[in-house]
């Protein structure tokens, strides 16, 4: 028998709707690329994303299922296209600014986008490849100067598409299952692939990631969004601000550590999301130039790597300031877990606090998560036992866009997520590594993520990526590559083994050090391994 309850469809236009009606007044504040500071509502907001709907629809011949490209930075504009293309049910591709020429091309030809969104910034990356992409019949210029030169063909300036449409537009009737937005993966383990979201996954992890045992969004909060549009959807959070009426700031290309902090201090953020390098330039900053006002900022969101737990435990202890963990991908909105202490954790100690704070926590309502052995039985949670992480949920890729092989996905319905991890009595999961990453030596794991933590609480440290490298005896041994806050600071090897002989046994702790000036990053900011094994095979790693 079937409820009798409403068939409502939960659509990215709900989203903008319920924003528009309750949370007009509220504001969205960009910080341009040259600094400037723009500031408008989300009523005004509203307005224009009708006026793209027209203009995407009548001018540009736009319909359902078309693909609509963005290659721009965090910003007013860039949410409108969230909201537009989406709403007349085209699929909002934000492409990863980041990624190398080749494969930007590849992505733009192999999701097919009619028409590309551009800042006027980056337009000097696509002019390079724009003849090689097959299918784009139209570039819209954002922020560009009135005289601004391109050799891109068919431009028009974002302002000038929209200044003679009309503010009303009537949204299609859709189907919650629809298409609404594509991210590719960021391609740290291949050729980036695409993740297809729909209307309702979108919606269901905008909710999920509000909530107190999320990341806790209130519409008392002003959020910085400093993780990129164009990763993740910003992890979900342009839908959660509309959701929530918090005021949303947005930094553009401003992210460098000084830039964030300004932002932090002036529009008195309360939370904030980036990756762990993000938050650590910050820290460094903040300790280098401590703030004469306490900051606003309750929490940082972080997560996409490892986060080191010295890193948490320093802006805990020199600035109040609590950072909670969340762990998940591309393929999974991103939301999967959250570490949040719980109320059976009130009475233990600090350090036994942040132990469990620096793990990646428990799934969040929505997604299930397990562990399993190599011979596909299921490992127990006992904290101790590592396996292959796979995890199902109602925001959980089900297939690849135009992917024949599907193996990342198991009989039962599981996505194999190509982590390591375990989980503990209480369900809280910890990374240990990925598949790819993982150390194995004379028969053992070593976990890199562990010994790269143990390694940044040095304070002599800043950055610590951990590798594996061939070795005659044990097949495989750890090498961990280290920048240090201070060049002329050494550290001597037997220092740091004598550091990591405190949480390690002895075949777990590298023998081999080198000193670089930079950890290499990918796109989005994460260590790139892959790299630093390439240099290292190629005698290039100091
Ligand atoms: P890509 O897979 O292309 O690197 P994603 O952004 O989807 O891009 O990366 C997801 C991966 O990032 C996860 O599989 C995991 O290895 C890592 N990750 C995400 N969050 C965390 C976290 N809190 N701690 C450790 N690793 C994390």
């Amino acid at each position: 028998m079937n409820g009798l309850m409403m068939d409502y469809p939960l659509t990215t236009n709900t989203i903008l709707e319920y924003g528009n009606s309750v949370y007009h007044h509220k504001k969205i504040i960009t910080y341009l690329p040259n600094g400037a500071r723009h500031e408008y509502s989300f009523g005004d907001m509203y307005k224009r994303c009708k006026k793209l709907a027209n203009a995407l629809t009548q001018k540009f011949g736009i319909t359902k299922g078309d693909m609509v490209g963005t290659f721009a930075w965090n910003h007013g504009p860039h949410v409108e296209l969230y909201y537009g293309i989406s709403g007349i049910g085209a699929v909002c591709h934000t492409i990863n600014i980041r990624l190398s020429s080749g494969q930007i091309e590849y992505i733009i030809n192999n999701s097919e986008d009619k028409v590309i969104f551009i800042d006027a910034t980056l337009v000097p990356l696509l002019e390079k490849i724009a003849p090689l992409l097959e299918t784009v019949e139209h570039y819209v210029l954002i922020n560009a100067a009135a005289d601004f030169k391109t050799t891109l063909p068919n431009t028009i300036h974002y302002e000038e598409l929209i200044a003679d449409q009309p503010e009303y537009f009537e949204w299609p009737e859709l189907n919650e299952n629809d298409a609404c937005a594509m991210c590719y993966t960021s391609g740290t383990t291949g050729l980036p692939k695409g993740v297809l979201y729909s209307h309702r996954s979108t919606y269901l992890h905008a909710t999920a990631l509000m909530a107190p045992n999320a990341a806790n969004i209130s519409n008392k909060d002003t959020i910085l969004l400093i993780v990129p549009q164009f990763h993740v959807m910003a992890w979900g959070f342009p839908y959660v601000c509309l959701l929530s009426g918090s005021t949303m700031v947005m930094p553009s290309s401003n992210l460098n550590p000084e830039a964030i902090i300004n932002m932090l201090q002036v529009e008195k953020i309360t939370k904030a999301n980036g990756v762990p390098t993000i938050w650590m330039g910050v820290y460094h900053e903040l300790k280098k130039n401590p703030p004469k006002e306490k900051l606003a900022l309750k929490e940082y969101l972080v997560g996409g790597s490892a986060v080191p737990k010295s890193l948490m435990e320093g802006f805990d202890k020199d600035f109040g300031i609590i950072g909670g963990q969340a762990w998940g991908m591309t393929e999974t909105s991103p939301l999967g877990t959250v570490s949040r202490l719980q109320s059976k954790h009130e009475e233990l100690s600090d350090a036994e606090k942040l132990t469990i704070r620096a793990k990646q926590g428990v799934a969040i309502p929505g997604v299930e998560i397990r562990i399993v052995n190599d011979d596909g039985t299921l490992a127990p949670h006992d904290g101790k036992t590592m396996g292959e992480l796979q995890v199902k949920g109602a925001w959980v890729i089900s297939a690849y866009f135009k992917t024949k092989n599907q193996d990342t996905f198991t009989a039962d319905g599981w996505f194999r997520t190509g982590d390591v991890s375990t989980i503990d009595e209480d369900g809280f999961m910890e990374i240990k590594d990925r598949t790819k990453d993982l150390i194995k030596s004379g028969g053992e794991w070593i976990s890199s993520v562990a010994l790269e933590s143990a390694l940044m609480a040095h304070p002599k440290i800043k950055e610590a990526a951990v590798i594996a490298i061939p070795d005659e005896k044990w097949m495989e041994k750890p090498l961990a590559s280290i920048v240090l806050m201070d060049k002329e600071d050494g550290v001597s090897d037997e220092e740091l083994i004598e550091l990591l002989s405190k949480d390690f046994v002895k075949y777990q702790i590298p023998k081999d050090y080198v000193f670089i000036n930079e950890v290499p990053k990918t796109s989005v900011g994460k260590f790139d391994k892959k790299e630093i094994r390439r240099l290292f095979s190629e005698g290039k790693l100091s």
